[in-house]
């Protein structure tokens, strides 16, 4: 039934113990037999040979478990901010998330911004402070510093008791139950008198978050009658609901203590899909919501494709409503095709379990889906309502990426071509002026991680490299120049003369004019001296780039009666384009990004020093929130690894956009390294 559903998303920092959650969770449910661990490659959720390798994970990965007649779909996201686009399509079909932060004592910058994008899009969330088995763990100081900056929308609803700096158990604010963690779960016990006040404290707060969410209880509680715990519990779960506040949990995942009380408290206070906001979506033209609702026509969106080794093309969805049987016809309203769902199943980490139906608010895969991608919509083809899209953020760096042996560039690309399936962040395209296959992401590590992917999928071997810059060449100066193409010893001979004007021409990229006066170029061969040119210029002549901003004007010339031609004219045109061009002061223009960088105030000075050594101009500043937002404008060449760069600089919490506005002239001594490189190339 859709109300025994929760879907949960665990997300957060990376190594703060997301994964080991939700394998203590399995495990607890008796979902799966063994406690696995993420050091010896065992946990369920990082499978993939690249996850177990660098130990962290890289893709998100569900798994269901039952307990207490409650479905737990559990999606576990990766921390790193290179697989953001993990965390939205995850956070598109959970209904909450916890957010795993370690009891370090600090606020981290992952924790920070899960907060964040969980406030941003009203998604009801969590704070799990994991680790408290550890000897340095700091409860107290790890609140505080969530605290300090979420005042007290964040609420404890549990009191840790600790002896000799460990948390060897807590008081439930909810219950005002003791439980002390044994070696297989908790046992009651009694309160120890020095906590009356710690718990009267938390108590009191979600007293206070209750009454707030109704009249009645608000006039209960200021009349000094105590709400009771029903009263409590919905209220604070209707608070979580509208995003009023955040409760916060502790317990070690790696040791199994305090994750029964995470998942009690799941079912009594996060929503399941019923409670959740209705998806919105498209049909006939009209917004309309999506309600779970079992007896409805089925509607589902994918928001995960995997390519399995075994079943071949996995598509994980959620059924936003109606039910879907193994079986079934359904149609794809993205890719307007109709597709059938032979092979229905149900996720634990890589394993699929077949199933024959799916209900509302619940999660599967549906395996050889032909024309289906992340983010489509699958519904009862005679009800279609499409929707709404999963906006993945856009990519932010760009790197050249090649085979490493050669001729193998196209195993490369059709190997990317397919990894795109799997990650829709990515995105691969061919520069065709400098003829480089560029792959653009969200972070040098996702990039990394595609040419790993690469050679384990596909057994092709890619390397990255900065891309090249597809530099402009122009001149500054005015000259006139003669050239003149004369081959006339034995044979047919050739003739072609001509005098051209060559001048700066900043409204375009080039302009052919003639001014010739009595004939001396005859009319016939006018346009072969404009083509002639118009090839010369995809050439530049310091270091090849092509040429801008040029206006050619042909004055005069001369012909001969016999052996003048059309290829003779072309080719006095582009030796009066080499010959003028060299002494009109060339110089090589480089492509100018405007850059949005939004960064917390603190940063500023290291951020806008940066940029000074990047030649970055500083156009402006906004104040958004809490945040600033310089404008500059910096040259291309000084950008390919800002994402990685503003990342160190500011821990993770600054991010950019860039886009191309204009060429400009490069400064002397960098030109020279451009048309050095260039020589050699060549
Ligand atoms: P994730 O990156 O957030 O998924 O974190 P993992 O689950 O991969 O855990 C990162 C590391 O922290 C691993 O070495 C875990 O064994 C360890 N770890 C996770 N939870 C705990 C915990 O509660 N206590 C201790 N001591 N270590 C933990």
């Amino acid at each position: 039934m859709s109300k025994n559903i929760r879907n949960i998303a665990l997300i957060g920092h990376s190594d703060e113990g997301k994964t080991t959650l939700a394998e203590a969770m399995l495990f607890n449910a008796g979902s799966i037999d063994r406690f696995g661990k993420v050091d010896d490659g065992t946990a369920t959720m990082d499978f993939d040979p690249e996850e177990i390798n660098r130990k962290m994970s890289i893709s998100l990965s569900v798994a269901h478990a039952l307990y207490q007649g409650v479905k737990f779909n559990i999606i576990d996201v990766p921390g790193f901010f290179d697989f953001e686009g993990e965390m939205i399509s995850a956070l598109k079909v959970a209904d909450s998330a916890v957010i795993v932060t370690s009891a370090g004592g600090d606020l981290t910058v992952g924790t920070e911004k899960a907060i964040d994008y969980c406030i941003a899009n009203n998604k009801p969330c969590m704070i799990f402070v994991n680790q408290i088995d550890k000897e340095n763990a700091d409860y107290a100081g790890t609140v505080g510093a969530i605290k300090e900056r979420y005042g007290n929308k964040v609420a404890t609803v549990l009191v840790p008791v600790v002896e000799n700096t460990k948390m060897t158990g807590y008081i439930s604010g909810l219950s005002g139950k003791t439980y002390k963690f044994t070696p297989d779960g908790r046992q009651e016990v009694d309160m120890p008198a020095d906590y009356a006040d710690e718990y009267a404290t938390v108590k009191q707060q979600l007293e206070e978050i209750a009454a707030e969410t109704s009249d009645d209880l608000l006039e209960k509680f200021f009349a000094g009658e105590e709400l009771t715990r029903e009263e409590i519990t919905n209220g604070v779960k209707f608070a979580i609901g509208e995003g009023n506040t955040i409760p916060l949990l502790a317990g070690s995942a790696l040791t199994n203590k305090g994750i029964i009380n995470l998942m009690i408290y799941i079912i009594n206070c996060m929503p399941s899909p019923t409670e959740a906001p209705a998806a919105i979506g498209e049909a006939k033209g009209d917004i309309v919501k999506i309600y779970c609702d079992d007896t409805e026509p089925f509607v589902a969106q994918v928001f995960k494709t995997i390519a399995d080794p075994f079943v071949g093309k996995l598509s994980l969805f959620k059924v936003l409503r109606g039910t879907l049987n193994a079986g079934d016809q359904i149609y794809n309203v993205t890719s307007e095709k109709v597709e059938k769902a032979s092979s229905l199943y149900v996720m634990k980490g890589k394993k699929q379990e077949p199933v024959q139906k799916l209900t509302a608010g619940d999660i599967g895969a549906l395996a050889k889906l032909l024309y289906t991608a992340t983010g489509d919509t699958l519904c009862d083809p005679y009800n279609i309502v499409k929707c709404s899209p999963i906006e993945f953020p856009e990519p932010n760096i760009s790197l050249a990426v090649s085979s490493v042996k050669q001729g193998e560039d196209e195993k490369v690309i059709s190997g990317l071509n397919r990894l795109l399936e799997e990650d829709s962040t990515f995105k691969v395209e061919k520069n065709v002026e400098t003829n480089q296959m560029l792959v653009s992401g969200l972070g040098e590590l996702q990039l990394d991680v595609i040419c790993k992917r690469l050679k384990q999928k596909f057994n092709v071997e890619a390397k990255l490299d900065d891309p090249k810059i597809p530099y402009r060449e122009t001149i500054k100066k005015k000259v006139e120049a003669q050239g003149k193409h004369k081959k006339q010893s034995g044979g047919h001979g050739q003739y072609g003369d001509c005098w051209v004007r060559f001048e700066p021409y900043p409204d375009g990229d080039f302009a052919f004019a003639e001014e010739v006066v009595g004939g001396s170029v005859p009319k016939q061969y006018i346009p072969a001296v404009e083509k002639g040119l118009r090839e010369c210029i995809t050439k530049g002549v310091l270091a090849g780039y092509p040429m801008v901003n040029l206006k050619a004007t042909l004055y005069d010339g001369s012909y001969h009666d016999v052996d003048s031609s059309e290829m003779a004219f072309k080719i006095a045109a582009s030796l009066a384009y080499q010959t003028a061009c060299a002494q009109a002061n060339p110089v090589l223009l480089e492509p100018i990004m405007l850059a949005k960088i939004t960064i917390p105030k603190a940063y500023m000075g290291d951020v806008l020093g940066d940029l000074s050594k990047r030649r970055g101009r500083i156009l402006g500043m906004d104040s958004l929130g809490e945040k600033d937002v310089i404008s500059a404008e910096v040259p291309h060449s000084e950008m390919f690894k800002y994402s990685t760069d503003l990342r160190s600089m500011t821990q993770g919490r600054g991010s950019f956009a860039m886009e191309f506005v204009r060429y400009e002239e490069m400064p002397t001594q960098d030109a020279q390294k451009v048309i050095e490189q260039a020589k050699k190339a060549n």
